[in-house]
């Protein structure tokens, strides 16, 4: 058994790892550069699904339908645990044209998952188009502030020490092993390390992460504040989704940019994002906009994350490469990295989230 285990960047991926580890009796040390849980993991919308979820390869749709049947215990598990509703909502999503009508069928066929074809303002009166259009009523949302709370009130309460504002810069290692992490307040040795720093895991890997296939990819998001209940579902349509929080708040995003490590905002992205959302919800025109912000998604090609121990380093594991979906993923995540590390079996092959072959650090 392994005594402890470190676990670098507190974004859900580190937090729902370091809980998951924490459960099974290991020591955990969670280390973050900033605040837990402020970069992609906060700014993300929370969608528990993937958009359009018959496009994506087995891969990534295996993790999601894992992971979308653990999440009503788990998020009541972490509401029992810190007393924090993170707003786990089944509201349902509506996905307007295009869609593929074919494929959509054949992949909630082959998971008993109901998906049927409606008029779209017979869903959802407040539209501007009266379209045909797919409603997933499975599709669930969580608050990912409040998801970030919880997590956090039950890692304490689980034992775990969370080092915030401690950012790690190196490895004292040998050809086979890491000894410690090193951060400005000094080196941390563990028995196991986990590096879940999302966008950053390759730099952090330095030149021995260049066959690392992780790289930010900036998403933005707008916020309206409408009353509560004037949008009950998730309206999705051609790259842009709606939704509805239980406050009145609406989320309207996001964009896809390829632009480094710039979190900026901007105008034109402020200004896309809520004419296309007002354009299928006119009410959106009138609704005062509370928010506007931008995060760094982990992306990986396909959206298949790694999930893995380092092909030579015998105690070292990265988790991450989760992209669009890191929320989604988290609880499965969890589960299977604690499985990996402590040499539980796993009920999905892990074969695929493999770490590609690389140089020993
Ligand atoms: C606009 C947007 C919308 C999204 N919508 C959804 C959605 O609807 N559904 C969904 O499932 N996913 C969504 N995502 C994706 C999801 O947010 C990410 O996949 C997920 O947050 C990744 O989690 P993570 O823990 O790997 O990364 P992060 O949350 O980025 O966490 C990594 C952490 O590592 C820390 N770190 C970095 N370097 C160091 C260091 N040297 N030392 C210590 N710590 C370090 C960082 O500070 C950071 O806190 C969205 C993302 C964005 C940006």
């Amino acid at each position: 058994m392994l005594q402890h285990v470190c676990i670098i960047g507190g974004g859900v991926i580190g937090c729902a790892t370091a809980l998951e580890l924490a459960t099974a009796g290991c020591r955990v040390t969670l280390i973050e550069r900033g605040a837990l849980g402020g970069e992609s993991s906060w700014a993300g919308a929370g969608l528990l699904s993937p958009l359009l979820p018959w496009h994506y390869p087995d891969e990534v749709t295996r993790l999601t339908d894992w992971s979308r049947a653990l999440y009503p215990d788990w998020i009541g598990d972490l509401r029992a645990a810190s007393g924090v509703d993170p707003e786990y909502r089944a509201c349902g999503m509506l996905v307007l044209p295009p869609y593929d009508l074919a494929a959509a069928l054949a992949w909630a066929g082959a998971r008993g998952e109901p998906v049927q074809e409606l008029s779209a303002r017979s869903m959802l009166p407040a539209l501007a188009v009266d379209d045909f259009a797919l409603w997933m009523s499975q599709v669930a949302q969580v608050r990912n502030p409040r998801l970030l709370q919880a997590l956090r009130l039950a890692l304490l309460r689980r034992g775990v020490q969370i080092l915030e504002h401690t950012a790690v810069t190196g490895w004292r290692a040998t050809p086979t092993r890491i000894e410690a992490v090193t951060t400005a307040q000094g080196a941390i040795a563990a028995d196991a390390f986990v590096l879940a720093a999302g966008a950053w895991s390759r730099e952090l890997l330095g030149e021995q992460g260049a066959e690392i296939p992780i790289k930010p990819v900036r998403g933005q998001i707008v916020l309206f504040k409408s009353d509560p209940g004037r949008l009950r579902q998730i309206v999705y349509r051609d790259g842009l989704y709606i939704i509805p929080r239980d406050d009145g708040h609406i989320l309207a995003g996001s964009t896809l940019e390829d632009v480094g490590f710039d979190k900026g905002m901007t105008e034109a992205a402020r200004i896309d994002l809520s004419r296309r959302a007002a354009e299928l919800l006119p009410f959106l025109e009138q609704t005062p906009m509370a928010g506007h912000w931008a995060g760094l998604r982990p992306g990986s090609p396909d959206n298949i994350p790694i999930m893995a121990r380092h092909p030579s380093i015998e105690n070292l594991y990265l988790s991450s490469g989760h992209y669009r979906y890191g929320v989604t993923m988290a609880p499965a995540s969890a589960q299977l990295m604690a499985n990996l590390i402590l040499g539980r079996p796993n009920p999905i092959d892990a074969s695929p989230y493999r770490w590609p072959a690389l140089k020993s650090l």
